[in-house]
């Protein structure tokens, strides 16, 4: 088995993982800014970091994952002026704006938790953690690489750039960016406190109509974006810690300026690794709320939505994320999502049918083989796609040996049935749905089949035959063999 290897955006190379402390991984993941209902644009992030810790714990580490919840600070249109976004919902929704997070962090946790992704260790929120952030700014002030204008402070990206890098993980460079920012943000207010129009507000100064505000030396306010996440990955996870990771649309300008302020506090990049997973388009398309495709999770799982052909499961969403690499962009469509939701019921029939296979006295498959071939893929950088492809290799091989046409010893019945265990429930989180009812589901079958092989034995073809065509109009299919009759689902 070779060694797990994960592709690092600040190298831009796939590099072999190695953690800083044996055996610990310190993980933070940028979480949801909490305005609004979660849609599908929001699933893919916290599914991509699921796998990548379960992983890390099923290689035996002890991993630390904090993801936060920014319940300030984040501005419409993602900028340094606007307005708050949770600020702006409150004032829609007639509402105090930690309501509005309240509700929204409540919505975001129900989505996560259907679709079996293990909660954070820790879930910090940027309110809760303005003296942090006010620290962290002075630090950065005192090292003369930020400036106050107006009760705003500024991150001074020039000052910076003399000794460090401003671009190293986005690639951007910052002539180009010079160039380029004057034109459009000359009309924004409050530009004109800027030295530079590429320097980041780390705290702004607060309006009399503005009602999330914190006491700071420099008058009433509150935080920057960027500035949450060096505070509170650094306070519970260090000045230096394993795996800093979001969306590519966090890339730049969040974790850039995420950089430049924790180098200037602490001299060091915080992460090691830098990932970052792709985004979801909907039919070809990005999401947007003016193109009407902006499809939110409950209207996903209750078939709600124009642009739905009917309801889909959140295991099937899971499982169909899982079908493209983290890094791909993956496209969603009734089409795609109709055949994961097959594909998923092909892998738990054969994983049902892998508990009663018989053991032959010889044997014609090496099931380890399977098993290898799926830590090879993870360990590839997370290739979920080649483990699924794996699992199917699986489910071919349970199906000619029910059919009689492949021979299977014990240990080898044995290894397939852990494969099933070991890489859908635990690795991939994908968990069999209404698993309360099938125990039900399938005494009730027990006793058809017994139904059945009772008329075959009085020789009532009729009445054995009607049981079977019944049960397949209604979506079951029988199979007879040596052994006796199975069922499963079509
Ligand atoms: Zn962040």
């Amino acid at each position: 088995m070779s060694a797990l290897h994960l592709y690092n955006t600040i190298s831009r190379k796939t590099e072999p993982f190695e953690s800083l402390l044996p055996g610990r991984v310190g993980l933070y993941v940028c979480g949801p800014t909490v305005y609004g209902p979660p849609h599908l644009g929001h699933t893919r992030g916290p599914v991509v970091f699921d796998i990548l810790r379960r992983y890390l714990e099923h290689l035996g580490y002890q991993v630390r994952h904090v993801r936060n919840i920014t319940d300030v600070g984040h501005l419409v249109g993602d900028v340094d002026e606007g307005e708050d976004k949770l600020q702006k919902q409150a004032r829609l929704e007639q509402v105090e704006p930690m309501e509005v997070a309240q509700q929204y962090t409540l919505a975001y946790n129900d989505m996560v938790r259907l679709m079996n992704v293990l909660p954070p260790g820790i879930e910090p929120r940027a309110s809760g953690h303005i003296i942090e952030q006010i620290e962290m700014i002075q630090a950065i002030m005192e090292a003369e690489l930020a400036y106050a204008v107006n009760g705003s402070v500024y991150f001074d990206v020039l000052a910076y750039a003399k000794n460090h890098h401003y671009g190293k993980l986005s690639g951007r460079v910052l002539e180009d960016l010079i160039a380029g920012a004057g034109n459009e943000s000359r009309e924004l207010e409050g530009q004109e406190e800027k030295r530079n129009p590429n320097d980041f507000a780390l705290w702004k100064k607060a309006g009399p109509e503005h009602i999330m505000q914190w006491s700071s030396p420099w008058g009433k306010g509150y935080p920057g974006w960027h500035i949450e996440c060096s505070a509170m990955s650094r306070k519970y996870l260090g000045d230096e810690f394993d795996i800093h990771g979001g969306g590519m649309d966090l890339l730049f300008p969040h974790h850039e300026s995420e950089i430049a302020q924790s180098t200037s506090c602490t001299g060091k990049n915080p992460a090691r690794f830098w990932m970052h997973h792709n985004m979801i388009t909907i039919n070809g398309q990005k999401m947007a709320k003016s193109l009407g495709n902006g499809i939110t999770v409950v209207q996903l799982f209750s078939g709600d939505h124009p642009l739905l052909a009917q309801a889909y499961s959140p295991m099937t969403l899971r499982f169909f994320m899982l079908q493209a690499h983290y890094r791909g962009t993956l496209d969603f469509s009734n089409e795609a999502l109709q055949a994961a939701e097959k594909g998923l019921q092909r892998l738990w029939n054969a994983a049902a049918l892998s508990k009663g296979l018989k053991a032959s006295d010889r044997n014609e498959y090496t099931a380890a083989d399977i098993a290898e071939a799926c830590y090879a893929a993870m360990n590839d950088d997370l290739n979920t796609p080649q483990v699924i492809a794996q699992l199917f290799e699986a489910a071919r091989v349970c199906n000619l040996a029910n059919d009689g046409k492949l021979a299977l010893d014990q240990e080898n019945i044995a290894a397939l049935q852990q494969l099933f265990h070991t890489w859908m429930e635990d690795i991939l989180g994908v968990k069999e749905e209404q698993a309360a009812d099938s125990g039900a589901l399938d005494a009730v079958m027990q006793v058809l089949l017994e139904l059945r092989a009772q008329a075959k034995a009085e020789k009532n073809f009729a009445l054995s035959d009607a049981i079977r065509d019944r049960l397949s109009a209604a979506g079951f299919s029988i199979k007879d063999g040596k052994e006796g009759s199975t069922w499963s689902k079509t």
